[in-house]
């Protein structure tokens, strides 16, 4: 799918760029949850990480970690979200797969994830389910 961050890598539309390489591209988002909210997107087009080459993610995550002292220092923050959304369900607007990086200031309204409580034997049921699971997905390889 030709997402608008196809357009910004393929250079058809603007955005304020602070890094790019031949894998990599971050620029600033253009609708920020706070100042110096950066988006990390792999040049290699897919929709989201599981179809994302490891090379890719891995070179994403060491220009992030490069990138990200700079970008806090610029805005005067120490801390700082580094997420991604898979999927419409889970607040994926742009099909491409793409990281924010959200500096983070005392007090700034934005609310962390709510928790819910679990007992250990509804753990320890799911872990056997998904132990289970994933055994199955190498068998199938
Ligand atoms: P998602 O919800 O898909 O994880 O995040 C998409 C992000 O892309 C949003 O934070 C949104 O503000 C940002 N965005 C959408 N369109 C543009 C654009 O044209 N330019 C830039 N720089 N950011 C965009």
């Amino acid at each position: 799918m030709d997402t608008i961050f196809d357009k910004i890598i393929r250079k058809e539309i603007p955005a304020e760029i602070l890094y790019e390489d031949d894998r990599v591209i971050a620029f600033l988002d253009i609708f920020p949850v706070n100042p110096g909210h950066t988006l990390f997107v792999p040049k290699e087009s897919c929709e989201n990480i599981l179809c994302t080459s490891d090379e890719a993610l891995v070179h994403l995550f060491s220009v992030a970690k490069k990138l990200a002292p700079a970008i806090l220092q610029s805005v005067g923050a120490t801390d700082f979200n580094f997420n991604t959304n898979n999927g419409p369900i889970a607040g994926q607007v742009i099909m491409h797969t793409h990281f924010h990086l959200i500096p983070r200031f005392e007090n700034d309204g934005h609310a962390m994830w709510g928790h819910q409580n679990a007992t250990s034997e509804e753990l320890a049921e799911l872990g056997k389910r998904i132990r289970l699971s994933v055994d199955e997905m190498r068998a199938s390889k």
